[in-house]
Formats: C-alpha cells, structure tokens, sequence
C-alpha cells in the first residue's frame, strides 16, 4: 500500500490552517495519512503476547465441545420430579470430569457428576450436591421447586463455536486470548512483524547521563521518557542518542534513522524559535508540514515522511519541553504508531467530577496533569498537580492521569464532570 500525499489528506479539510490546526484535525490528518506495516510472522502463543495479530483466528473446535456439568452434584431429567411433593431417584453411575460415562438413566434414576463432567444422555440438569434433602450410597431425595430443566448444565459451544472467529485481526493480543487461543488447541498464530522507531534528542544545551553537565545545560530526559512509552507500546526501539543543532549532524541522523526504521520520533527544534534548517532539512528529505497545533502544552509539531536511498519512513517531531514531547507523544504519535502496528488505539476516557475549579480557555485543547482519587464520598474525583508548566516533569510522575479539556471547553467548576485518561490499565 502506497502513502497518500499529504496535501491529498489535508485538501479533505475545509479550511485548514497549519498554523492554527485544532488536535482533532491534526489526529485525523495524521491517522489518514499512515500505514500498516505489511509483513507477518508466525509466533509461538508465548512470544505472541502484546503482539498484533495479522488474520482473525477461525476456531477448529467447539468449547466445551460436550454439554457439561457446572457443579458438583447429580445429572438428571427434571420431568421426573413430582412438582408437588419430594422424589427419590437411584444413583446408578458416577461421571467424573474428562471420563465421560455410557450410562443412560430410565425413569426415577439419576448419575452423579463432577463440575466439567459429560452430562449423561437424556439428563437435562444438574443439582448441586448441597441442594440434595438426603444422600445414601443409592440413592438421594430432592424436595420439590428446588431444581429446574436447564440449571448447572453447560451447553457444548457456549463459549465459543466451531467456525466462528474467535479473534479479529488487529487485535493486540492479551492474557485472556492467550488462554482462549490455548482453549482450542493453538499453537501458533500470524502476528504483524514488530513496529521499528528510531528516536532522538536535539539541541546543543543536552548533555547525556555520565557527562559533566556544563553551564546552561541540561540532561536529555526525553530520549527517556520516549524510549518508555515507544517500549510500552511494544515497539522496537532504536536508539539514536542526542543529535547537535547543525544541519549535517541532523541529516545524516535523519538519514540513518531512514534506513534503519518505519517511524522515525525527535524531540526539539520544532519551534518557532530553532534554528530554522531544522525545518529545512525535515522538509527537504520529503513530505513534511509543520504545525502550530491548538494546544497547551506543546503547541509545535512536524509531521510527515520523509525518504532517503530509497527507504522511508514516517517523521514525527515533537516539541523539546520535557512535559510536551510526552503529551505530544500520547495524544499524536501513539494512535498513529498503533494504527502503523497493525491496531487501533482503545478509547479509553472516562468522566469524573473535578474536585476543584479549573481556569481552561475555549478554543484550544489543554492536557492537565490530574491525579484521581476516591473522593470523601467514596466517588471518584480528579485534582489536578500544581504547577502545569510544560518544563516541569514531576507533574508527570505525581500525575496518574492526564484530564482532557477540549477545544470548546471553558472554565471548569469544582464539581463538574471532565474527562480523564488513565495512565494505568488492567492488562
Ligand atoms: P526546543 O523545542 O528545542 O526549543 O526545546 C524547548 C525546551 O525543551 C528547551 O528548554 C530545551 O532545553 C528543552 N529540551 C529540549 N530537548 C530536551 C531533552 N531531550 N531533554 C530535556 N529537555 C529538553
Ligand atoms: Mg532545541
């Protein structure tokens, strides 16, 4: 498949300004404009977790492939039971899990069975043994109304059916699919081959842990935080290090990057105030635009794919501040890369009350960093951190969630409902 243009993308929007371009546009320009990786490999279900599977998987079998008990107790034929007064029936054969029994009971007979027992032909309910009025070796008596046609009896493809898709391609595959994958006897499954992102850092100013950290300087921090969330997302990561404000420093690393991988991620030098060949090396080794995006933080963005000795690869640049380039990432470059891997990203927002006002201007998309508690009230509320500057990192690390306020979005009162992304999932 061949990448559109980005003018083809950009041209379904009406009136499209680089230089004011709301987030919602920016995701779909951005979403509309990558693709897939195309190859597939064939994985072992224990290397297959977090990975994208590439053809939906048809299930070769029904689970359970036999109606079963669902409890411990006795299989038995509910129309023999008197409604009105207690029945007595003889045991005459007990069905234990996975060694199925020939045994039929005939009228006033019942079997005794284990949970995952085969239900004996002709039984059509179970009574869980501690329902039972009384038990001897031979026989047990059930008081009348306790048990009814269809109780505690499993039925043969209830959990999935033979020929029905048990996965969907695109799916990032779990815990539970491993297990359901396992279920019906699955080896093996196609995957799409691991997203490949090359990232670095630019700027004179940054120096790398182990090096003497010379005036007016700073640590590079965000060749951290993108290795974090880019092994997160379960790509392969490469690591290109800090690249020098020069221009041939940066082209030669575009170039590598090329060669090397599908995506390629930089912080820094995207902003009004860098040097300009940023923006002229980006452009010029291809499809590049740059952005002034509708946002707080991190209102700079490049975008685009850029081509070098016959590879290319898709360009994301962020902006330098440590606190936009995550928040950039987040809300840009990851559903992009998901959709590059072969998936799509979950939504996942939820509505709680905000605990405290909040200043928010109309017109743009602010991410607070907010930390979600359970409130006096045993409700859920979200408060955001202090300081929200885009330079402090902190916010981050105290924050377990980011509150999203849209475009139209204005003041915040304590008490209203705002929407909030959680950092931490369940699987
Ligand atoms: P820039 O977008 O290059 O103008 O950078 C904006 C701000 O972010 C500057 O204060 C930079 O020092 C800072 N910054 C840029 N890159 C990094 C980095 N990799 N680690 C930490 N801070 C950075
Ligand atoms: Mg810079």
């Amino acid at each position: 498949m061949t990448a559109p243009t980005l003018q083809q993308v950009t041209s379904c929007l009406s009136d499209y300004d680089p230089d004011a371009l709301p987030v919602r546009d920016a995701q779909r320009i951005i979403g509309n404009f990558v693709t897939p990786v195309a190859e597939v490999e064939q994985l072992t279900l224990l290397d297959a977790l977090g990975r994208v599977l590439a053809d939906d998987i048809i299930s070769p079998i029904s689970v359970p492939a036999h109606d079963n008990s669902a409890m411990d107790g006795y299989a038995l034929r509910a129309a023999d039971l008197d409604p009105a007064a207690p029945t007595t029936l003889a045991v005459i054969a007990t069905v234990y899990a996975g060694r199925p029994s020939d045994a039929v009971p005939a009228a006033g007979q019942c079997v005794r069975i284990m949970t995952g027992g085969v239900m004996p032909a002709g039984c059509d309910c179970v009574i869980p043994q501690e329902h039972v009025a009384s038990i001897s070796d031979e026989s047990i008596t059930i008081d009348a109304g306790v048990i009814r046609s269809g109780d505690n009896r499993r039925f043969a493809g209830e959990d999935l059916m033979a020929g029905s898709a048990a996965l969907k391609a695109g799916r990032t595959i779990r815990p539970a699919d491993l297990g359901l994958l396992a279920s019906l006897g699955i080896a093996s499954v196609p995957v799409r081959r691991r997203l490949r992102v090359a990232f670095f850092s630019t700027g004179d100013e940054l120096r790398s842990i182990g090096q003497p950290l010379d005036a007016g300087c700073v640590y590079d921090s965000n060749r951290y935080t993108l290795f974090g969330m880019l092994s997160r997302l379960g790509c392969e990561v490469i690591d290109m290090g800090i690249v020098r404000d020069d221009p041939q420093a940066l082209e030669d690393a575009l170039r590598s990057a090329c060669a090397r991988a599908d995506a390629i991620v930089t912080s820094g030098g995207v902003s009004v105030g860098a040097a300009d060949y940023t923006r002229d090396i980006m452009a010029k080794m291809g499809d590049v635009t740059f952005w002034k995006i509708g946002m707080r933080p991190g209102r700079p963005l490049a975008f685009g794919r850029i081509a070098a000795d016959g590879e290319s690869a898709f360009l994301f640049g962020l902006p330098g501040n440590p606190v936009a380039v995550m928040v950039s990432f987040y809300f840009f470059a990851r559903a992009a890369l998901l959709r590059m891997m072969g998936t799509e990203a979950p939504q996942l927002l939820l509505k709680v009350r905000s605990a405290a006002a909040i200043r928010k201007k109309p017109g743009r998309t602010e991410y607070q960093r907010g930390i979600l508690t359970c409130g006096a009230d045993g409700e859920q509320e979200v408060r955001i951190t202090g300081s929200q500057g885009s330079g402090i990192l902190r916010s981050m690390v105290e924050a377990n969630c980011m509150v999203v306020l849209h475009d139209e979005q204005g003041n915040v009162a304590a008490g209203d409902l705002v929407e909030v992304l959680l950092f931490e999932g369940l699987v």
